[in-house]
């Protein structure tokens, strides 16, 4: 079975009415790229950059961080690669940051939000990732987004780092730069998100815990925890569609991007890139391709 899993390593990911959609991977290390490239994927739909800052004892250095995505990008060469800006806090704690213990973490301050409030630590990562962008094809995006303000700011930083580099003539590339939707509000304002952002990200793990207001490692709630409940659904649809009405594209990451059940809804949802465990792509190209919308849709 994994032969004939192999055999599709090379093959296009398009269903059999043609509707093409990108089979990107998630990974967490540098070791991942291995398997990213065994299994075939487009590219990296979510390069998870804690790794670069847990299990150390101060910040990583701007240079430290361009080197490992100067690495991907040429590694990926032509093939995509979207790196997310750090997303510490709740589960994941960087002790030299000294961050103060929170009675809810998962609620509290993580992802931009920690960002924001640390902008040299910020600012050296989106200046790696640009001086990082000449070799090959970076996108970036942000997590943990609630709010119009945080993307203005992200902009301002963004454009701030990149007049830096101008000054020091060192060159970079316009690359993407586009919005994590996993929490409530942002899928409430995703039109706007959108009409900002070059592309839109649905975290469907966090916006399901956010959603259903179900802390998704509490094991007590494992039962309960719902992850096909309406109320996910019809907002991940809300997002998608307000997003293709901005001419925006939209990419799925999380977990329920590889699901069989899950696959075919969001082809016909028309999302234009599905991301996974590496482990998962090939298995998820073969049912793309045995995928026929007309079908689907009769059902
Ligand atoms: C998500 O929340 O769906 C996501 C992709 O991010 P993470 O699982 O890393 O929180
Ligand atoms: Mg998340």
């Amino acid at each position: 079975k994994q032969e004939e899993l192999l055999k599709l390593r090379d093959a296009e990911d398009v269903t059999k009415d043609g509707t093409k959609v990108e089979l990107l991977a998630n990974i967490a290390n540098l070791e991942d790229l291995d398997s990213v490239l065994t299994n075939g994927a487009s590219g990296i739909g979510l390069l998870r950059s804690e790794f670069q800052y847990l299990g150390r004892e101060n910040y990583p250095r701007e240079g430290e961080l361009y080197r490992v995505y100067r690495q991907v990008a040429q590694t990926m060469g032509d093939r995509r690669v979207v790196i997310r800006t750090v997303d510490l806090g709740a589960d994941k704690q960087a002790n030299y940051m000294n961050l103060p213990q929170e009675l809810n973490p998962a609620m509290g301050n993580r992802g931009i939000r920690v960002c924001l409030d640390r902008k040299k630590m910020f600012r050296a990562q989106i200046r790696a990732i640009y001086r990082a962008s000449i070799y090959g094809n970076l996108a970036i995006m942000y997590p943990m987004i609630t709010s119009m303000w945080e993307v203005e700011e992200i902009w301002e930083i963004v454009e701030d780092v990149k007049k830096g580099l101008d000054q020091r003539e060192i060159p970079y590339k316009d690359i993407p730069n586009g919005i994590m939707v996993e929490t409530p509000a942002a899928a409430m304002i995703s039109s706007e998100l959108a009409e900002k952002a070059d592309f839109i990200s649905l975290g469907t793990n966090d916006l399901t815990q956010y959603v259903l207001a179900m802390d998704a490692q509490n094991p007590q709630l494992e039962r309960k925890f719902d992850r096909h409940h309406p109320g996910v659904l019809r907002m991940m649809e809300m997002v998608i569609k307000s997003t293709h009405e901005a001419g925006k594209k939209v990419l799925v990451c999380g977990e329920l991007a590889a699901e069989n059940v899950m696959i075919p809804y969001f082809l016909n949802l028309g999302v234009d890139a599905l991301s996974m465990a590496p482990a998962c792509i090939l298995p998820a190209r073969k049912i793309v391709r045995n995928l026929d919308l007309r079908k689907v849709e009769e059902k």
